[in-house]
């Protein structure tokens, strides 16, 4: 019987989820994208088109083309509710979908499925600081849109400077739950590389404005290292770069408002205090994309399948336990909805069963530390092993989830490149194994063999390597499926 599958996002798992799908199922089984934006965007690369080292033609291309060459149905449209049991007599499930297409904006329809992967990443919540975001007073990086914006802004700090005006910038994350730390920290180095290059960077003060409650946190609870037998930490190792580069950081944060040229925090220690600035490039923090839900009756069961924060109940456990009771296992393994077997969350879509890093909160009650990152190879391993396991249940009738992956078991790279060309990058790469730390594998939570930090030109290399390899890998050139996530 032929079977359709249904992607909501063609963000990095979803993409990657629809590519595989389509490689692997037969032809009488229908594979189909619904994403809200023509094009596909490699995001990591936004960071170099915010200093204007790449522009949006280099990090986006047209989806529908190569969802028409591959043989993938594509709606140019948003999600808005999943009906996971059909409506009444009519008890196929479907999801509602409203059109961005410029040729049909606004309409709505309802699309069938029998098997559904929520991949519609994170929802930029700038709303939740007054005056944060492209809208009000500060740049962000997050989208290629507002990347160019941020490159725009950068240049007319820059041409003051050259005039003799000295500068504020400030580069961080504007909430005390943001995540995403990894992206703040290597559009820091960026900047301060820009700086240098234009010769400004004297008439400059750069700071580096965070929740983490010591650098080298970067959502994961930092990393320890070994170096030539040594432990180290990433705390001292980012400290160090930071000195080096002369760039001020300001620890424990939660941004509480933007006003034009002012950003209001509190720390920690419940103090509260302002930053002047003449640029800033705060991320916003995450939330689960507008997804509604219904049972068969029209009741709203979306409470029943979302977290509160909008992403998708799996199969993590989600009971809520004191820090030092987090375990690894806790993490999901097959990304199946908690409630509908045949529904997946995948990326950041899925809600994580609590964050990584030790959570703390200020003597006002404000919650200050880093959500959990979910970065882009997870993303596509996550997206890849649904792929897999719906093959499975539609080539050979399995009913479990045959395939897993969980982030206890995966390992990320985050590789801080500042500079485009060979010849001219250089980069901080840091990578972990595995992303959720298991103290009771590995004494020090990871593999101190696959744990480590480098400094140099090939960690750009790799980052300027993996541009390429990427979208090649996106746009599913031949022999892509060889690419790993
Ligand atoms: C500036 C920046 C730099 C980064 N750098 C790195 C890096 O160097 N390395 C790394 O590993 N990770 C990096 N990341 C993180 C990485 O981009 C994410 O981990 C990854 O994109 C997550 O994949 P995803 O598929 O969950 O979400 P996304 O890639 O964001 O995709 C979500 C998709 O869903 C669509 N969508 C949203 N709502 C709906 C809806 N209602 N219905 C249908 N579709 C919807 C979106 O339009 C999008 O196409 C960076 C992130 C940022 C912001």
């Amino acid at each position: 019987m032929m079977a359709r599958v249904v992607v909501l996002g063609a963000g990095i798992s979803g993409h990657t989820a629809a590519l595989h799908l389509r490689r692997l199922l037969p032809r009488e089984h229908e594979v189909v994208v619904v994403s809200p934006n023509s094009k596909w965007n490699w995001i990591p690369s936004n960071i170099w088109v915010g200093v204007g080292k790449m522009d949006t033609e280099q990090v986006t291309f047209p989806l529908a083309p190569i969802y028409k060459r591959k043989g993938i149905v594509f709606h140019q449209a948003l999600g808005i509710e999943l009906h996971p049991e059909g409506t009444g007599e009519k008890a196929h499930p479907y999801v509602r979908v409203r059109y961005t297409d410029p040729t049909r904006a606004g309409e709505e329809a309802n699309l069938e499925y029998d098997y559904l992967i929520n991949a519609t990443g994170p929802k930029l919540n700038f709303a939740a600081t007054p005056g944060l975001g492209p809208d009000a007073n500060t740049v962000s990086v997050c989208t290629a849109g507002h990347a160019v914006e941020a490159s725009k802004a950068l240049n007319e700090v820059i041409e003051k400077m050259k005039k003799g005006e000295r500068q504020s910038l400030v580069v961080g994350v504007g909430h005390g739950t943001c995540t995403c730390e990894g992206a703040a920290f290597e559009y820091t180095f960026n900047v301060e590389h820009e700086l240098r290059a234009a010769g400004v960077r004297d008439m400059a003060d750069l700071t580096y404005l965070t929740n983490e409650y010591e650098l080298g946190d970067f959502g994961v609870g930092g990393m320890t290292f070994s170096q030539g037998g040594l432990e180290t930490s990433s705390k001292l190792w980012t400290e160090s770069l930071f000195r080096e580069r002369g760039v001020k950081a300001v620890l424990q944060s939660h941004v509480e408002k933007v006003e034009p040229g002012e950003i209001h925090y509190e720390q920690l220690d419940g103090s509260k205090n302002t930053l002047a600035f003449d640029f800033a490039m705060l991320l916003p923090p995450f939330r689960g994309a507008d997804l509604k839900a219904f049972n068969n009756a029209g009741d709203d069961i979306t409470a029943d399948i979302f977290a509160p924060n909008g992403f998708m109940r799996v199969d993590a456990d989600y009971t809520a336990k004191p820090y030092d009771e987090w375990r690894a296992g806790d993490w999901p393994h097959t990304y199946e909805s908690a409630l509908y077997a045949n529904v997946f969350g995948v990326g950041i879509a899925f809600a994580p069963p609590h964050a990584i890093s030790r959570p703390r909160t200020s003597p006002n009650g404000t919650v200050i530390s880093p959500a959990p990152p979910r970065t882009g190879m997870p993303s596509g391993v996550m997206g890849k092993t649904v792929a897999l396991t719906i093959v499975s249940r539609i080539k050979l009738g399995t009913t479990t989830a045959t395939h897993r992956a969980s982030m206890a078991d995966m390992g990320a790279s985050c590789v801080a490149s500042a500079g485009t060309g060979l010849l001219h990058g250089s980069a901080a790469a840091m990578t972990m194994y595995p992303i959720v730390p298991d103290f009771e594998k590995y004494p020090t939570g990871r593999s101190q063999k696959d744990t480590f930090g480098e400094i140099g030109l090939a960690g750009h290399w790799i980052k300027f390597m993996l541009h390429f390899l990427f979208i090649y890998k996106a746009k599913a050139r031949p022999f892509w499926y060889l690419i790993p996530e």
